[in-house]
């Protein structure tokens, strides 16, 4: 490492220094001569910029002065002491997701390094998380075991894996019994997870194994926790990292094994604000940094993920037995137009669901009740012109909240008070149209006065601790029916859950998008992963107005949808982007529109679609177009992306950041 670095002596040097800013131009400063032997490259430093302070990274050192300044002009910087250096490794791993992802350095460098660049927000959380061992990992099944020793024999290959294992097979075993080899090594693991709330009970059952070599990672932690477990990992020290995306980020030394648990989760993409990184493709990255050993697992692999075991990228393995296993978890599909002709509808609940709900309950079981939307209707509109209220600031209808007496837009946050008077022709005739979570509750807590309903969605789980004590109060029977949105359908494992009900399945078909369908597919494979995940067989009951959907019919039919998106040219078969341009001033947008279809076609990009209105095309006060760019998965794709972010940073300075221009790679 120091055998490039400049011999301390009386000759000024100059460091290109890497700040946490939306500029790909690393800015030189001088190195005040009697600092020369304290900078070396991943110093933290300090610069001026317009009298403004940033902390920044050194990147680069050399005698020779930068020649677009006159070196007088070259303003010093200042050494910061105390602050451990950035590693080659962090460097190479923001240079490579800013180049793949159109972000600069700077963005990846200023997500990774947040709870550093920001003050600190009090003290680490201690005394709980230092527990001791106290269980013994579990001895694997004979399926396990064989899973097991092909991921190892992959690895020793040195290639990477994908672990497509039904629900319950006991995928978390498996990498677990990885991770204590790697422990007793010496090594560290990253064990990424989608969601931290969704993943509680894993938390618990790793820190019961590994006791205080358990870190975990993410942003709803405290900016001093973070900083704590930062530094563990920098210093090399063995231990289990178990975090969401922003952990690809974390200072590794010594990283052996990466584990992306339920790898197609589409909270692993980060959409806002850069890098829009997916942290799943971000691991795949840092393991090839790292050296290090990468396992993907998931019931339901992403179409990118079989892809890639299609051109010999991942190694697949398969485990299809359930540890459990007593019986398959069974489906059955309640049309709700033949029960609506049969009045045999009460509220959003057929007859015999109800029935099967109620036998259920009397069994001693319990029930997941999963609808798609929140709020208690999401649309309302007026009985008499047919208007449906929608927001000021985005094109999007607001949702009724009978809680607060409220119509909000689940989009911008917008709230204001409801009253059944109809803003466009007066009359007192607005009303809530559907049943979203909330009014399923009151509808449950109608049907079902003596057992207990609990609501979970973005509402009620706003607060780490009511969602903890609502994964408490489940598993330990306190609760018979929860109601809830995606939040409910991760990770849960509870014994005594026999039922999930998957209400007004339709509005999972209706979305139009290339990924509605493998969406749909994966969501009721999940929920049915829920169902009966111990000894006798659970089921899924789903009720739709189109029980002959071909999700419904074909849901793991994954070669059809395959050939379907190799025919139309979508992801994985091509590289899609998406160019987002966002301004208040529709003029100024269509200016912007232009120039950006000039740089693309001026890139020799070919396959391009745009301006085009998204779905929401007006959202938070500013008129959105996007364009979609596809480009063939070859050698070519990185030089077409760098060439197009160049342009669009040169945009970007000639219209002065009036408007956005926002690049996303591979979005979903
Ligand atoms: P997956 O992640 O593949 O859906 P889990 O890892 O959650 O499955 O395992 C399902 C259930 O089976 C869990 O309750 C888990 O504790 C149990 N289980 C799986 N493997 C074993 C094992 N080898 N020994 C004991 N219990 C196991
Ligand atoms: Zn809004």
């Amino acid at each position: 490492m120091c055998e490039n670095a400049p011999e301390v002596n009386r000759e000024t040097t100059y460091a290109k220094v890497l700040l946490p800013l939306k500029i790909s131009d690393r800015l030189s400063y001088r190195i005040p001569g009697e600092m020369a032997s304290t900078v070396s490259i991943g110093s933290w430093v300090k610069v001026n910029i317009k009298a403004k302070e940033y902390m920044g990274v050194v990147e680069e050192i050399s005698v020779q002065a930068p020649s677009s300044l006159p070196k007088e002009r070259i303003k010093p910087l200042s050494p910061i002491p105390g602050i451990a250096p950035v590693s080659r490794n962090e460097l190479e791993l923001w240079s490579r997701l800013a180049d793949y992802y159109m972000c600069t350095a700077g963005e990846v460098f200023k997500a990774a390094y947040n709870a550093l660049l920001k003050k600190p927000d009090g003290n680490p959380r201690t005394g709980k998380d230092a527990a001791v061992p106290q269980e013994e990992i579990s001895p694997l099944s004979s399926a396990q075991a064989k899973a097991l020793d092909s991921i190892k024999d992959a690895f020793s290959r040195g290639k990477r894996v994908l672990l497509n294992g039904v629900t319950g097979s006991g995928k978390t075993e498996i990498y677990l019994h990885l991770a204590k080899e790697i422990i007793e090594r010496g090594g560290q693991i990253l064990y990424l997870v989608p969601e931290i709330a969704i993943s509680r009970q894993l938390q618990q059952r790793i820190s019961k194994i590994f006791g205080p070599l358990l870190l975990t990672y993410h942003s709803g932690q405290t900016i001093a926790g973070r900083r704590k477990a930062i530094k563990v990992i920098r210093d090399g020290k063995p231990c289990i990292v178990l975090g969401t995306r922003s952990a690809v980020l974390l200072p590794f030394n010594g990283l052996r094994l990466i584990v992306v648990d339920e790898e197609h989760d589409q909270s692993y993409k980060q959409a806002d604000p850069a890098p829009r990184y997916n942290g799943r493709d971000a691991a795949l990255i840092l393991s090839e940094i790292h050296g290090s050993d990468i396992l993907l697992g998931s019931a339901t692999p992403s179409f990118e993920s079989l892809y890639n075991v299609q051109t010999g990228k991942l190694v697949e393995v398969k485990l299809s037995e359930r540890y459990h296993a007593a019986a398959d978890p069974t489906v059955r599909i309640i049309d709700t137009n033949r029960e609506y002709r049969l009045h045999n509808m009460r509220g959003s609940f057929s007859a015999s669901l109800l029935k099967e709900m109620n036998s259920i309950l009397q069994e001693g079981g319990q029930i997941l009740v999963f609808r798609s939307r929140r709020a208690y209707s999401p649309i309302v509109q007026c009985t008499e012109c047919g208007d449906i209220p929608k927001c000021p600031n985005c094109n999007i209808s607001l949702s009724y909240h009978k809680a607060g007496n409220s119509l909000s837009c689940h989009y911008c946050g917008y709230t204001r008070l409801f009253t059944t008077r109809c803003q466009k022709c007066g009359e007192p005739a607005l009303e809530g149209k559907g049943a979203g979570t909330e009014k399923i509750e009151e509808e449950l807590k109608e049907l079902f006065p003596d057992r207990t309903v609990v609501r979970f969605d973005a509402e009620t789980a706003s607060s780490k601790v009511r969602e903890e004590k609502m994964i408490r109060d489940f598993a330990a029977h306190r609760i018979d029916i929860l109601v809830g949105t995606q939040m409910i359908t991760k990770g849960f494992d509870f014994e005594k859950l026999s039922l999930v009900v998957l209400l007004n399945a339709d509005t999972l078909f209706a979305v139009q998008d290339f990924r509605s369908d493998e969406r749909a597919a994966q969501l009721i494979t999940q929920l049915l992963g829920r169902a009966g995940r111990r000894s006798d067989a659970g089921r899924l009951i789903i009720q739709t107005a189109q029980p002959e959907h071909p999700v419904l019919v074909s849901r793991g039919d994954t070669a059809r949808y395959m050939a379907e998106r190799r025919t139309f040219l979508y992801p994985p078969f091509v590289r899609l982007i998406t160019i987002t341009v966002k301004d208040s001033n529709e003029g100024r947008l269509w200016n912007a529109c232009r120039m950006v279809k000039d740089a693309i076609s001026e890139c020799g990009i070919t396959s391009v679609n745009g301006p085009v209105s998204p779905a929401v095309d007006y959202a938070g006060g500013q008129h959105i177009r996007e364009f979609w760019i596809k480009l063939a998965r070859n050698r070519d794709a990185a030089a077409i992306k760098k060439n197009l972010s160049r342009k669009i940073e040169l945009i970007d300075l000639q219209l002065k950041g009036a408007t956005v221009i926002l690049p996303d790679v591979d979005p979903l």
